[in-house]
């Protein structure tokens, strides 16, 4: 993952979110290994001399530089070992969007050949992936993995619509890595504690990366103080999502996210215990989110804070705020709202205030009486 050291140790590149752009990469490695990369292409090896592959990826869609990952290693592509499965994938799998369509004028974004206003995109219920495991993980992932993505990925675009990334590569990371997921454009780490964990531990992470999609991807936080815009939404979206890809009736659904809620609620309360104040703070910048030095750079406040690292915050406090709007408006006036954000937001970097606005803005009745939430709303303690 570029992040943790803004990509400069792989190219030249500039710091702040705003400052996005498109990449593309030619990677030769041994034979034996796998080069796996955010890009919108499955690319596959092609053999430069005895003992020698090149692989090549690229986007067209401009990101922030933070969002870039790669990954080589000793894996393989694990398969559905039934036809059964593979035929199931491929009849729910659309084949590719062929049409270039760019959206000058019609998104909120620079033009790029946007899935958003493509129409063969839209409808895609399951977007192309693949799944890689180390040897010794292969028949795991045919067993939890594998059942899972098609289901997890339908699952999102039946809750959000359009998938903003044509492809998904899912690779099972090493149990020591610093968390049980993480997302990046078209490649999703996932923690062999996750895989191995159950099929409930694995649909449900799996879910959250597949959120990340849209909330942390396709819409980013323009400050990565507001980091909530992230992590929030998809620890949120990651009930819906679960919800629907286990089939739940809507009172198994409710149990299952009423207990999540009440877990999520101790872990919240420890951590208030627990932890300085000054960490339990979703937007430490105030009303300085979203400045950017005259020198064109930005802050982030903790940002060298070891202990910020392990502080759930941005999850949980997003999750439960998310979580009150959603009981407040209902599931169906939320969720179309929310449907309506994206179309308007993807592509872009947004501030808290961009998301509040377009809300209080979509909601007339709850504007009239949002001095009564709004007490409630945790971005006004900060
Ligand atoms: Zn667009």
């Amino acid at each position: 993952m570029g992040s943790p050291i803004n990509n400069r140790a792989f190219f030249p590149c500039q710091e702040p979110p705003v400052a996005m752009s498109t990449w593309q990469a030619t990677v030769r490695a041994a034979a034996s290994f796998v080069v796996l990369m955010s890009g919108e292409n499955s690319a596959k090896p092609t053999q430069l001399r005895e003992g020698c592959s090149s692989w090549h990826y690229y986007v067209t869609m401009p990101m922030p530089a933070s969002t870039f990952t790669i990954a080589v290693g000793s894996w393989t592509e694990v398969k559905p070992e039934t036809c059964s499965l593979r035929d199931l994938a491929a009849k729910r799998t659309l084949s590719p969007p062929e049409a270039d369509f760019r959206c000058v004028g019609v998104c909120g974004h620079v033009a790029y050949p946007c899935r958003f206003q493509n129409p063969s995109a839209t409808t895609q219920e399951v977007i192309p992936h693949r799944a890689f495991a180390p040897v010794s993980l292969t028949g795991a992932c045919q067993e939890t993995l594998l059942q899972l993505l098609s289901p997890c990925l339908s699952a999102a675009h039946s809750v959000l619509g359009t998938h903003p990334f044509s492809r998904l590569d899912v690779l099972i990371v090493p149990a020591n890595f610093p968390s049980l997921g993480m997302a990046s454009p078209h490649l999703v780490f996932l923690s062999q504690s996750a895989l191995t964990g159950g099929r409930h531990l694995c649909g449900t992470r799996l879910c959250h990366e597949i959120a990340h999609a849209w909330f942390g991807l396709a819409i980013g936080a323009r400050d990565w103080t507001e980091e909530w815009l992230s992590e929030g939404f998809a620890t949120h979206l990651e009930d819906v999502f679960w919800a629907k890809a286990q089939q739940l009736a809507p009172h198994e659904a409710q149990e299952q996210q009423e207990l999540r809620a009440s877990l999520r609620w101790r872990r919240l309360q420890d951590e208030l215990r627990n932890s300085p104040e000054q960490l339990q703070v979703l937007r430490p910048n105030k009303e300085k989110t979203g400045h950017v030095s005259d020198s064109g750079s930005s802050v982030i406040k903790h940002g060298l804070n070891p202990e910020k690292v392990f502080m759930q915050v941005h999850y949980l406090k997003g999750y439960f705020l998310l979580r009150f709007l959603a009981k407040r408006l209902g599931d169906d006036t939320y969720f179309s709202f929310l449907r309506k954000f994206v179309h308007t937001f993807h592509g872009q970097l947004i501030l808290s205030q961009d998301f509040l606005q377009m809300l209080l803005e979509n909601i007339p009745e709850e504007k009239r009486s949002c001095g009564s939430w709004a007490m409630c709303f945790p971005l006004r303690r900060g």
